[in-house]
């Protein structure tokens, strides 16, 4: 029969935290003798609430508490000594994942981060006249061979690029919008509530299916400061459906000398439809469309960091630069850097399944994926563990970009008589580098395609782990 143990008698065992300050296990870690004592004082008070809360483990005997004490304090350390955010492996087949920090990044754009990250560079000077520069002037040329538009800039997101059009465009004046694209994104991202903060006052017109040209002019008067089209990203209205088309509202918008601003959400650089994927609006052809303002996203398709672009005529640019709100949204340098060479990618687009990530990820043949598989199956090498087979599965584009479409994939789905999937789906997440899965017809799946070509051997070594199997050789 198991002791009483009173909690009194636990709660005298703590050590004073000067003693536990004493330790000689501290010595290997650099950190202030003022933060250690931080780090210990609360290590203590917790577990002082855990005995009074009587939460201890049963077996807890007076001679134990100082090892287990010390223990919780070293993990703390060990914790604060090992970065948080760190690499993990998208085996959701969202390509996209917004969880998972959207769009990797490419060589290019790596390179270009470190090359500025830790000197000084001309983000805001002009070497040829040593005169201030601007920040945008590295980018802007370049959004211009691609879009076709007059001026560009880019800020901190799109919500942030929304936010800040309006505001400067359409502050105390009316903007009408359809029904059918009042957009809610992943992130409490509600258009309705940006265009309020933006001081915009919206005018909701048509209906959730229906938006006719007429709509839109009848809800036009001089207190209009724009009129508003969003892509509605991440929903499609299907059925008995009508909407303005873009060249309609433009002309509408030019008639009454007011812009037609368009939210495009993902903002597709380059035709998907060249590499076989879906159709996304592409900014180039909206612009020759005559849309005076486009805004997008950097680190959705265009595969870039995060950032929002903002590009459209002139008049309309150097307006939304001087507004004080564009200073409080500015990106660092960094992203400047990544942005640019992402951008410079696109000069030539044949090369992109090769340079970019994010359009390799999407064009990747399911032939390839299923090597990468069964490479996957054979080196991991059978298992009383669990038992693995290649699957045909769906991939997405995601953070609400081609929504319907999905995009065919093959998955590895894992099915264990001993773990349930969320058990192995955790077993995953817990290996170093985490891997992402998800849990769909009782079985753990890895799908495919989200996953980089030099990650596969991080799932190969994953498994084995979980297999009971020593790491390296086959
Ligand atoms: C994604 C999206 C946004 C928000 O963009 P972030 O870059 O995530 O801030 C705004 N509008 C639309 C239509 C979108 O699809």
């Amino acid at each position: 029969m198991a002791l009483k143990i009173s909690p009194a008698e636990l709660l005298r065992a703590i050590p004073s935290v000067q003693e536990l300050l004493q330790s000689p296990r501290w010595q290997e870690y650099s950190i202030h003798p003022r933060l250690l004592k931080t780090i210990i004082q609360e290590e203590v008070e917790n577990f002082r609430q855990r005995i009074v809360l009587r939460r201890p483990a049963r077996s807890l005997r007076p001679g134990d508490v100082e090892g287990i004490l010390l223990d919780q304090i070293q993990q703390k350390l060990e914790a604060l000594t090992t970065p948080r955010l760190q690499p993990v492996v998208n085996a959701t087949g969202i390509i996209l994942h917004t969880n998972l920090g959207r769009a990797p990044l490419s060589a290019a754009a790596q390179e270009a981060i470190l090359t500025i990250a830790g000197r000084y560079c001309n983000l805001e000077i002009e070497l040829y006249s040593g005169k201030r520069g601007e920040r945008n002037q590295h980018i802007e040329s370049l959004l211009h061979l691609l879009t076709g538009a007059e001026a560009g800039l880019i800020v901190n997101n799109n919500a942030a690029a929304v936010l800040l059009v309006l505001n400067t465009l359409c502050r105390r004046k009316e903007v009408p919008v359809s029904r059918g694209e009042l957009v809610e994104i992943g992130g409490a991202f509600r258009m309705p509530d940006v265009m309020k903060m933006s001081g915009a006052r919206m005018v909701e017109v048509g209906t959730t299916n229906k938006t006719h040209l007429r709509d839109y002019r009848e809800a036009i008067s001089e207190r209009t400061g724009a009129i508003l089209k969003v892509h509605p990203s991440n929903y499609r209205i299907l059925g008995f459906t009508a909407q303005a088309t873009v060249s309609e509202l433009v002309d509408l918008a030019h008639q009454h000398e007011i812009p037609l601003v368009y939210d495009m959400g993902s903002g597709a650089i380059e035709d998907l439809g060249q590499w076989e994927a879906p159709h996304e609006p592409v900014p180039r052809e909206m612009i020759k469309m005559g849309v005076d303002i486009l805004t997008f996203s950097g680190d959705k398709l265009p595969g870039g960091p995060q950032a929002g672009v903002i590009v459209g005529k002139k008049a309309y640019i150097q307006r939304i630069k001087k507004n004080p709100l564009t200073r409080a949204l500015r990106c660092d340098k960094l992203t400047y850097a990544a942005l640019e060479a992402t951008l410079r990618l696109y000069v030539n687009p044949a090369q992109l399944p090769k340079t970019l990530p994010v359009v390799e990820m999407l064009t990747r043949s399911v032939a390839e994926l299923d090597s990468m598989g069964k490479e996957i199956i054979r080196q991991v090498g059978s298992s009383a563990a669990f038992k693995m087979e290649l699957t045909e599965a769906e991939s997405q584009m995601g953070s609400g970009t081609l929504p319907l479409e999905s995009i065919p994939s093959r998955a590895l789905t894992v099915r264990s008589a001993s773990r349930s999937p969320h058990k192995l789906a955790e077993m995953l997440r817990k290996h170093s580098p985490p891997i992402i899965g998800y849990v769909k017809d009782d079985l753990l799946w890895l799908n495919l395609r989200s996953v980089l070509p030099d990650e596969s051997a991080h799932i190969v070594s994953a498994l084995r782990e979980i297999a009971g199997k020593k790491i390296g050789k086959n």
